[in-house]
């Protein structure tokens, strides 16, 4: 942690049932972040390592900015397409969670996204989800075709519509107002898809810091018989607060009431779950 930052955090993993755990996490500096690699072998393990090396140098620096983040997941999406080549196989990763940035001289939280990890902002106990899954189910949920509850079962939820590797610059950003007493929570699937967002709140909001409340909810998703690596990241402002005239402008402001569906028809497929 760089003390000179105004963001602080901590994460948390578990292999799960899995042979091997291919998900990678950083929360250091301004930087929050976890990413769920796919991919045979040590694949998905070195796309998720490779996506989050990408934002190491971010975690160093004392000020960092929107484009310093956009420049991060473009040298991520690049490292992770080398990965492929090297692997001679395809190799990708999800990779979400927050940046403190500042932008006009004002702090926000940046959040990305790229696939079905989630960013979550957590106020007492109950959590809101920051992102927006790139995944078959959430598409099938913004139809109106099945439930957010239905979603979670669903024989076809781990199939993702976009992750770092499949050659698609594009990412989902959003500033996030740095508000005194909210936590972000940063999670792959192994949490999401075994947890429900009300636990998770729960779990999260009794927590005493953030290292508590990401080993708790690892724990949580190991009760609740993942099938999965879990890997969590909580992070918070002690002292720090968005003004509320700042300006996020050209990024999106969240929450935001326009959720406009940029997926590509780019699918990739995680091994099935055991
Ligand atoms: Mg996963």
């Amino acid at each position: 942690m760089t003390a000179a930052h105004w963001s602080v955090g901590a994460g948390a993993t578990d292999t799960g049932p899995r042979a091997r755990n291919e998900d990678s996490f950083l929360s250091a500096g301004a930087v929050h972040l976890v990413a769920d690699g796919m991919g045979g072998h040590v694949g998905g393990a070195a796309a998720s390592a490779a996506a989050i090396e990408a934002f190491r140098e971010l975690s160093s620096r004392t000020v960092v900015t929107p484009a310093d983040v956009a420049d991060a997941m473009a040298a991520a999406q690049a490292a992770v397409l080398d990965v492929g080549r090297r692997a001679g196989a395809e190799s990708g990763t999800t990779l979400t969670g927050a940046v403190a940035v500042e932008h006009e001289g004002e702090p926000w939280w940046m959040v990305v996204n790229v696939g079905d990890s989630r960013t979550y902002q957590l106020e007492g106990t109950h959590v809101h989800q920051i992102t927006v899954d790139h995944s078959h189910v959430q598409q099938l949920v913004d139809a109106g075709r099945i439930t957010p509850e239905q979603a979670m079962h669903h024989p076809d939820r781990n199939i993702i519509t976009r992750a770092l590797g499949d050659g698609v610059a594009a990412f989902d950003a959003w500033l996030v107002p740095v508000a005194p007493g909210s936590r972000l929570i940063v999670a792959s699937d192994g949490l999401t898809g075994a947890v429900p967002d009300e636990l998770i709140g729960s779990v999260a909001g009794l927590a005493d810091s953030d290292e508590e409340a990401a080993e708790r909810l690892v724990e949580a998703a190991l009760r609740h018989g993942t099938g999965d690596n879990v890997t969590v990241v909580v992070a918070h402002a002690p002292a720090t607060t968005t003004p509320l005239d700042a300006d996020p402008g050209p990024w999106p402001l969240w929450p935001l009431l326009d959720g406009e569906d940029d997926t590509t028809g780019v699918a990739a497929r995680r091994e099935p779950q055991e």
